[in-house]
């Protein structure tokens, strides 16, 4: 399997630490707002690199983080006038609600940063024994002079001039800087714990290294991110990671590129602010979005517009209604049958190369395409493999084929009656009751009724 390597800048095999496994450390959500659409890019991102090494047969331990105390968070929680916890878990359960939305499995350990702050303190305290780290009047820093490699996964250049800089304490804000460790609070501050240098509370990135070496070990085979934390948050990671354990703290760094929307970054202020609720107001069902996100490789850069979505989705749809067609034909018995299953072992073998490639993809979609209008593969067969090529994809054709199977006998269901009637048992499931009872709506104005029964819904034409 290959992987670009952002601290090499090279396309790598991929070698574990141990055979037959991988660790994976994923930088989670700032839960102190919803998530826009951007942050769910970078966490599809996640989610199929941990599809594409199960299906591969590794044994996979997926970690991500809560960030559940920062400067944001607190901000928003005096805002609202709530504590923190309140205002985090609120977050966070949106967070998850959304991830269920888009068929992204939950990882394996979801670690919040207020359940490690024993493990911060202890990583802050090593530092200050080794002399790396030292006290101030607001907190405890890391000194980046003390660390030889530091930038060097950013490609930072810290020359003679900065060190000098840095020293006297005289650089800009964007230069490289020491950084807090440990931020004391002040008398009356509600979010404060106790410490052996002084009340306050953790800086932003000794999370991930207490949680990321917690949970898979000094060094870890993988950790990502979206490309805005290689500096300061991961380059800070591996300092103070390193300057403590004196070992190599991730083999492989891996970065998803930015989503923009209508060309612009997207900010509150612009108001193209997007969540996945915005998305699916305007029709688009979580799994088109997460089928044209897909079409894009986790390196470049995305545009989003509704246009853009949209016609994804009219392809999405398209898969579907060719997946339906496939699997509910009658299977025939001959020696063509025989001949189409030489053919399928190809795409088996193209989907796996492409898969390995760096997670290509939008070529594995391509294939997808390539499979379906091949009239030398028998649509049984084609619909297996659609099934197993899933695993990956994540695109629910389970669900959707469980669906079509229950009630095409009698009277065929248009695949984006199915997808909406799929996001509404989402939606339910997750208690989103205002989002489920709008996809009711919506399904009722589309001519179907919507029955819960023993667990499972089903539609019925009206
Ligand atoms: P945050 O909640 O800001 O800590 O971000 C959570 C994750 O989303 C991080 O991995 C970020 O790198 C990523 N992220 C933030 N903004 C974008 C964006 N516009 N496009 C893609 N990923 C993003
Ligand atoms: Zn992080």
């Amino acid at each position: 399997m290959k992987i670009y390597n952002t601290l090499t800048g090279k396309k790598e095999d991929f070698q574990p630490i141990k055979k037959g496994a991988v660790g994976i450390y994923n930088c989670g959500p700032t839960v102190y707002d919803m998530a826009h659409i951007g942050n769910l890019r970078t966490s599809v991102m996640y989610d199929m690199v941990r599809r594409v090494f199960e299906y591969e047969g590794y044994a996979v331990t997926q970690v991500m983080n809560i960030t559940d105390v920062d400067d944001k968070t607190i901000k928003r929680s005096r805002e609202e006038k709530k504590s923190l916890q309140e205002v985090t878990r609120h977050y966070e359960d949106l967070f998850l609600a959304d991830l269920h939305s888009l068929n992204i499995l939950i990882p394996h350990k979801v670690l919040r940063a207020t359940d490690h702050i024993k493990e911060m303190i202890d990583m802050t305290a090593a530092l200050l024994e080794k002399g790396i780290a030292y006290p101030t009047a607001d907190g405890i820093y890391f000194s980046i002079g003390m660390f030889p490699g530091y930038g060097k996964l950013a490609n930072i250049k810290l020359d003679a001039e900065v060190r000098e800089r840095v020293a006297k304490d005289e650089y800009e804000k964007e230069n490289p800087r020491d950084f807090a460790l440990w931020k004391f609070t002040e008398k009356g501050d509600e979010v404060a714990w106790d410490s052996p240098f002084g009340k306050g509370r953790p800086g932003w990135s000794i999370e991930c290294s207490a949680m990321a070496m917690k949970a898979l070990g000094e060094t870890v085979d993988i950790h990502t991110g979206g490309s805005d934390l290689l500096f300061p948050h991961h380059t800070n990671e591996i300092a103070q990671s390193e300057a403590v354990t004196g070992k190599k703290f991730v083999n492989y760094w891996m970065h998803g590129a930015f989503m923009n929307v209508n060309d612009e970054k997207m900010a509150k202020s612009k108001g193209n602010f997007l969540k996945l609720a915005d998305i699916v107001k305007a029709d688009i069902s979580p799994l088109a979005f997460r089928y044209w996100l897909l079409t894009s490789h986790y390196h470049s850069p995305v545009n989003f517009s509704f246009e853009a979505v949209k016609a994804g989705q009219n392809a999405f749809i398209r898969l579907i209604e060719a997946f339906i067609d496939f699997s509910t034909v009658p299977a025939i018995h001959d020696d063509h049958h025989h001949h189409a299953h030489l053919e399928s072992v190809d795409y088996k073998v193209e989907f796996n190369n492409v898969i390995n490639d760096d997670f290509n993809m939008p070529e594995a979609v391509a294939l997808v395409w390539k499979l379906i209008k091949d009239p030398a593969v028998e649509p049984m067969d084609k619909s297996a493999m659609l099934m197993d090529f899933d695993k990956v994809l994540g695109l629910g054709l389970a669900g959707i084929l469980a669906m079509a199977k229950s009630e095409t006998l009698s009277e065929p269901i248009a695949p984006e009656i199915i997808a909406l009637a799929e996001a509404r048992e989402e939606a339910r499931k997750n208690k989103e009751w205002e989002k489920a009872d709008a996809l009711r709506k919506e399904l009722e104005e589309r001519g179907y009724e919507v029955k819960d029964v023993e667990g499972e819904y089903r539609l019925k034409k009206k």
